[in-house]
Order: structure tokens, then C-alpha cells, then sequence
């Protein structure tokens, strides 16, 4: 039974001494902690984390690792030295103001980096001890971003799955990073990559492919001869613990409690962490100007400010602590009253009952983050509105307000539009405030934080079970002997070349890779045997195949099957292939080269091809989509079909196709033995249209149609030498 095991910093727990001075390890209530508490508790999953407390004798080491074992969790544990250098330092000095917009508080010290290498690389080793065949792992978060590609150095087949729980910046923030290629590497040792929001994973394409030069297929990247996917799954909460929750008789008769001292007033709401990017200061400063710009709602409306300690020893976050404190004073100063204070400001943390009762009771969220992954607050807020009463004003820079596009939704920056939002939550009429929070909690329920765990295991499953499904075998000496024994039996053989990718490199100058003599050679052996009939089978225009390799007694199919040569006769075009619709798509593909600086057109006999190899990264995809869905219905009318190749957009007639020639090639001379070697998706229709019995070799990606894969050029050219 394959087991599913999480990886994270924290695991679930907090470690508290109980009245006999003993360790107990409670569980924490996070919303991920409820949500994966239903993976790593099951059978003999398990959660990977740090305790939260530094243990320094063996023997106490060995006490919480049996302790923590019986809950399904295993220990590492980290020295006081390391949580400092790679946790607050790495993780939340470097990273986290990276990732959140705020890197002018980055900072980049190579202790830190040291530490946090080596303290991912301990929890890859805790990981590798309680590792067995056929697990799954689920690694979480920024601080952990090496640890997907130290498991995979050493289990290249196991199944991993990374999500990122903070923001993925843009690559122009990104790439400030001192390690970002090493950053990416780490993550991109995982099989699939989630974000919360589909922003994040662009952001993160981008950068692969700016910094790692790996470019992306509908999300999808190749790497290592291995298929990554990345995909958005936006977070949600347990709601019906927080409906729940809102209906209890202690959330209610708390809120009777507060309600009662806090008088008749409208109230506001705000809870966040202390963090610079929660926008606090900058949420203070819009109140203040909402109550000068609407004196009307002094005394008559009042601000509940939760602030959550966090970090509080850092100096940066001292210094926010004293701006938020000042603010609330100077603020209450200023309008306050003997029967009013304009902000009810708390600096701790509250239990579940207590934030329930404030979400009851707010008539306005006030969510609005500089800079936020997800957010929570706000869908908690929503799941406690029973009655669906009470408006949310959202910061579009939180992942949440993708989903939530009910609510008001506000740039924290443009603080007078944040004002007139105030002043249409404060005025909003209840049916309105209903209709929308009703929307909002249909989409919460169904994207709660069981689905949001769900989807990704399940799309992680999906992944893995299409990589082994087209996982071919990689060509070892025993399928090499077994090939080396069919063809030295075999009386007419076919052997099927493709020629950029797999008998010479990829190159992106396409007249650079001309065939060497070690090349010529090779194909000279095999072609002068008269029981082998060699066939390039290429996409390249005849010309040039005729110029290289013209002089060899081989067959060639030019142009991916439009152009014919055999048995040493004249070039031929292959049969009932029509032209005619070329003016027509040319005009088309010039109005995109007209307005794409470096793009051009080639024209090939039997199809047309705009080139953007040269075009700014980024405008040449975009271009690319475009023509694609300019040409979707045309295409299907004229008989045509609109190829995405390697910085190429290829439209040529449907008849053509390198599957198709080939076998035409094996039903006209009816080979005992078929070798069909190539490197590219153009080859897979290579693959799938040769008879059953033929060997079919896909190189530089195991991921194919084909039987077998070797690694490159090299490798194929020691496969052809060894037949001979
Ligand atoms: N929260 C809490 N006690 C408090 C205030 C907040 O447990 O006194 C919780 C809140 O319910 C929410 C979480 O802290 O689940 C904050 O999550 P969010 O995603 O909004 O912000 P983060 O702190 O993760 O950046």
C-alpha cells in the first residue's frame, strides 16, 4: 500500500509541558493542519516536520521521535543556531520579503543561504530514512524549496508534489535573488508545482524560463527527460467548522457580551499578523481620512483591529509594531470621545470562539493586504455571516480576491478609492450585501480546504500515473543484444532516421549541424549493405538533405513527408498534395510579422512556417497563441493543420506527416526488421503508425509512443555502429 508522506517545517503540533512536567504534543488548529490531518493520519502516512522546540540530549530526542511516531509524524530536529540562520533568516528574511514585493527589506547573506541549503538537505535525510517504494510526497512551502530535488537525486522515480503557500513574485522581482537558479533547480525536482493562484504560476514560468531557459507547454516542463506540471489550486478553509462555529451558543452569548460594551455602533473589522505585507499602517491612515472626508460617521462606526504578534524581536518589525501603536493613538486622539473610540486596537491573539464572535458582529471586513498568498481572514469571515449580512472589502493583491470577485475589491495603494469603498459597505443596501455574500459562500463551500487537498493528491496521482504509463524503457544491453539479434536474422530491414535531435545536437543555427565524417561514416556502413534500406526521415527541406547526405545510396522523407526520394531515383512529392491555400494563409502570417520585430516567414514547398526564434521571450508565444486561434476555424476548412513546434508555428496540409510516409515506405517493401529512431513530437507519429514488432526508439525523453528511449545524438550513433 503506497503511503503518502508530507513534508513541511512545522509538523501539526505544539509541544507543551503538562502538570508533571512532561512533554505533550498538542495539535494545532491552522487550517492546513485540519485539512491534512485527514491524509497523514490515515494507514501509515505520515508528516515530516521540525516539533517547534530544540531538544538536545539523545535521549530526549529518542523520547519525542516515539512519542511523535505514535501520531503518524516524524521528527527533525533542528539547534537553535540553524532555526535562526535558515527560518528567520533565509526563510523570512530573504525569502519572504522577496516573494511578498517587499525586497528593499531582502537580505542576502550567505550565512543564511549556507543554512538554509543545509538544514533543507537534514530534512531530506529524515525524509530518505522513513522512505519506502512506491511512496508519495507532498512538500511543503518556501522554506523548503531544495527539498524536491535533493529526494529526486537519489529517487529519480519517486512521486513529489511542491506547493507554495506565499506569493510567487514576477520574474523582475525574482531574478534580484542572488540564488534563484538554485532555488528554481530545488523546486523543479518535484513531478507537479501548485501556487494559489493562476498569477503565481506565471510568475513562476517566467522565470524557468528566463532563468533556467526551459521553455513551457501549457504549463507543462521538461527537464531531465522528465515532465513537470504546474498548476493553480487556490486554498480553501474548513467551513464548516467556521459556520459551525458562528452558530454555537458560545460565539453567541460572547457576542452578546462584546456587543453590549461596544455599543450601537457600525463596526469594521481587521485581523491580520503583524507583517509588513498586511498593509496595517497604510489601513490606519485610509480610516483616518474616511472619518475627516465623512464626519457623519464619527462616533457612529468604529474600528476592531486585531494585530497577531509575530517576529516581534526583528528590528523591522519592531519598528511596524511602534508605527501601528502611534497610528491607533494619534487616531484615537484625534476623533475619540468620552462615549466613542474610533479604534478598538488589540495586539495578541484570540481564541476560535472570540474571532467568531468579531466575524459575527463586523458589518465590514477590512482585508486589504499589501501583499497576501491567499488570506484566510476573509473567507473566515464569510463563512461566519449566517444571515449573509456584512460586506467585505478586499485587496486585489491577495490571492483570494480571484475567487472572491463578489466583494469590494480595492488596490491598498489607491487609498481614496479604499475610502469610497468604506463608504459603499458602510451604505450598502442588505439585499445587496446578501446577494453577494451568498455568491461568495457557494464558491467556499465547494473550494473548501478537504477539496483544495483532493484536487492536488489527486492531480499528483494523475501526473505520475501518465509519466509510467509513457515511461518507455530506457535501452539497455540486453534490449540492445535482442535488437542486434533480429536484425542479423533479419533479410530486408528499415531503418528509420530522424536527423536533427537524433543523429546530430540540436542546434538553434539549423545550417551549423551539417554531418560530420564520424556521422557520414556510420551511414555509409549501414547503407552500403544491400539488406538495409536507410531512410531520413526529417522535417528539413530536401535541398539541404540532398546537399549533406544526397551522394549516399539511402531513402529520404523530406519536409515531414511532402518530399520522396528512394532507391536512389529522382526527389518526388508525395501524392494529391494541394498549394492553394498558401496566398491566403500568407497574407494572414504577414500582418504577425508585420507587428513582431525578428519573426519571419519560410516557405517550404507543401507548408509555410513563421519563425520566432528571435522575437522578445515572451511576445513570440503570445504571437504564437494568436496565430493559433486566428487560424483554428480556417484551418479546419482548408484541410489544414497549424503546428506549435520549437519556436516555429508550422501550417501544412493535414495529409502530411512523417507517421503517414513511413508507412507507406514499410507497406511498399515489407521489411522483416524496423528500427524507427527520433527525438521530437513530429516523430511521434512516427512511432505510433509502425507495426507492433518494429523498435521504436524515442531519444532525449523517456516520455513517448515509442518502446524504448535513449539519452542523445551519441548514444544513437553507438546503437547504429554496434549493427554493423
Ligand atoms: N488567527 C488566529 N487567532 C487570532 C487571529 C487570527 O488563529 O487571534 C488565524 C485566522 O483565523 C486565520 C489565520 O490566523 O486562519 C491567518 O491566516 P491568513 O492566511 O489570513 O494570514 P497569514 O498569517 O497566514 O499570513
Amino acid at each position: 500500500m503506497s503511503r503518502t508522506i508530507i513534508v513541511s517545517n512545522r509538523l501539526p503540533v505544539k509541544a507543551v509541558k503538562n502538570d508533571q512536567g512532561e512533554l505533550e504534543y498538542l495539535p494545532s488548529e491552522g487550517g492546513l493542519a485540519t485539512g491534512l490531518s485527514s491524509v497523514y493520519k490515515k494507514g501509515n502516512n505520515l508528516w515530516v516536520g521540525w516539533p517547534g522546540r530544540y531538544f538536545k540530549k539523545k535521549e530526549k530526542k529518542q523520547e519525542a521521535r516515539t512519542a511523535l511516531q505514535s501520531k503518524n509524524m516524524s521528527p527533525v530536529f533542528l539547534t537553535q543556531e540553524e532555526i535562526i540562520l535558515y527560518y528567520e533568516g533565509f526563510s523570512n528574511e530573504t525569502l519572504w520579503p522577496n516573494f511578498h514585493y517587499f525586497n528593499q527589506y531582502a537580505l542576502y547573506k550567505k550565512s543564511y543561504w549556507d543554512a538554509y541549503k543545509k538544514v533543507n538537505k537534514k530534512f531530506c535525510d529524515e525524509l530518505l530514512k522513513v522512505l519506502s517504494p512506491g511512496d508519495k510526497i507532498w512538500v511543503h512551502d518556501y522554506q523548503l524549496m531544495l527539498v524536491p530535488q535533493l529526494i529526486r537525486e537519489t529517487h529519480p522515480d519517486v512521486s513529489i508534489g511542491f506547493f507554495l503557500h506565499i506569493p510567487f513574485p514576477s520574474f523582475e522581482v525574482f531574478r534580484l535573488l542572488p540564488w534563484r537558479r538554485e532555488l528554481l533547480d530545488g523546486v523543479l525536482g518535484a513531478d507537479l508545482i501548485g501556487f494559489h493562484t493562476y498569477d503565481d504560476m506565471r510568475h513562476f514560468l517566467s522565470a524557468v524560463s528566463r532563468i533556467c531557459y526551459i521553455s513551457n507547454h501549457h504549463g507543462q516542463i521538461q527537464k531531465d527527460r522528465r515532465t513537470i506540471a504546474t498548476d493553480s489550486f487556490p486554498i480553501g478553509i474548513d467551513y464548516d467548522k467556521y459556520a459551525n462555529q458562528a452558530a454555537h451558543p458560545d460565539t453567541l452569548s460572547r457576542e452578546v457580551e462584546y456587543r453590549t460594551s461596544l455599543g450601537k455602533q457600525k463596526l469594521m473589522l481587521s485581523i491580520d499578523r503583524l507583517d509588513y505585507s498586511k498593509g496595517i499602517p497604510a489601513r490606519l491612515e485610509i480610516f483616518d481620512i474616511f472619518l475627516d472626508k465623512y464626519p457623519a460617521y464619527q462616533g457612529k462606526v468604529s474600528l476592531l483591529m486585531v494585530v497577531v504578534p509575530s517576529r516581534d524581536q526583528v528590528e523591522k518589525y519592531k519598528h511596524l509594531k511602534e508605527e501601528v501603536d502611534l497610528l491607533v493613538g494619534r487616531i484615537n486622539g484625534k476623533y475619540g470621545t468620552v462615549n466613542w473610540t474610533p479604534i478598538h486596537y488589540f495586539y495578541r491573539s484570540f481564541p476560535m470562539e472570540d474571532l467568531s464572535a468579531f466575524y459575527r458582529m463586523a458589518d465590514v471586513a477590512m482585508v486589504t493586504p499589501m501583499r497576501d498568498g491567499m488570506n484566510l481572514v476573509c473567507k473566515e469571515f464569510l463563512a461566519s455571516k449566517l444571515d449573509q449580512k456584512g460586506v467585505l472589502i478586499l485587496s486585489e493583491m491577495a490571492g483570494a480576491s480571484k475567487e472572491l470577485s463578489d466583494a469590494l475589491i480595492v488596490n491598498p495603494n489607491d487609498k481614496h478609492q479604499v475610502v469610497e469603498a468604506i463608504y459603499r459597505a458602510l451604505t450598502m443596501p442588505e439585499e445587496e450585501q446578501i446577494k453577494h455574500t451568498s455568491i461568495m459562500q457557494e464558491t467556499l463551500k465547494k473550494f473548501n480546504i478537504h477539496h483544495w487537498v483532493d484536487l492536488f493528491l489527486g492531480k499528483l496521482d494523475d501526473v505520475t500515473q501518465k509519466r509510467n504509463e509513457l515511461a518507455t524503457k530506457v535501452l539497455d544491453d540486453s534490449v540492445k543484444s535482442m535488437i542486434k539479434k533480429d536484425f542479423d536474422k533479419a533479410k530486408k530491414r528499415m531503418l528509420f532516421l530522424d536527423y536533427d535531435g537524433t543523429l546530430v545536437p540540436f542546434h538553434s543555427d539549423p545550417q551549423a549541424v551539417s554531418p560530420n565524417e564520424k556521422l557520414l561514416s556510420i551511414l555509409t556502413e549501414l547503407s552500403n549493405n544491400k539488406a538495409n534500406q536507410v531512410v531520413v526521415i526529417s522535417g528539413r527541406d530536401r535541398k539541404t538533405l540532398e546537399n549533406w547526405l544526397g551522394h549516399l545510396p539511402i531513402d529520404f522523407i523530406a519536409e515531414h513527408g511532402v518530399w520522396l526520394k528512394e532507391n536512389e531515383n529522382q526527389w518526388h512529392m508525395a501524392e494529391g498534395l494541394d498549394n492553394s491555400w498558401k496566398g491566403e494563409i500568407r497574407e494572414i502570417l504577414d500582418i504577425y510579422v508585420n507587428k513582431t520585430p525578428g519573426s519571419f516567414i519560410e516557405e517550404k514547398d507543401y507548408s509555410l512556417v513563421w519563425h520566432y526564434r528571435k522575437v522578445e521571450t515572451g511576445l513570440g508565444e503570445l504571437r504564437a497563441r494568436e496565430i493559433l486561434s486566428h487560424l483554428k476555424y480556417l484551418a479546419v476548412n482548408m484541410n489544414l493543420q497549424v503546428l506549435e513546434g520549437n519556436k516555429v508555428v508550422e501550417i501544412k496540409n493535414i495529409e502530411v506527416n512523417k507517421g503517414k510516409a513511413a508507412l507507406k515506405w514499410v507497406q511498399q517493401f515489407k521489411p522483416d526488421f524496423i528500427l524507427a529512431l527520433g527525438d521530437d513530437w513530429t516523430d511521434e507519429d512516427t512511432f505510433k503508425a509502425l507495426p507492433e514488432d518494429a523498435y521504436t526508439i524515442k531519444v532525449a525523453d523517456i516520455h513517448s509512443a515509442a518502446k524504448y528511449s535513449l539519452e542523445d545524438y551519441v548514444a544513437v550513433r553507438k546503437l547504429l555502429e554496434g549493427l554493423y
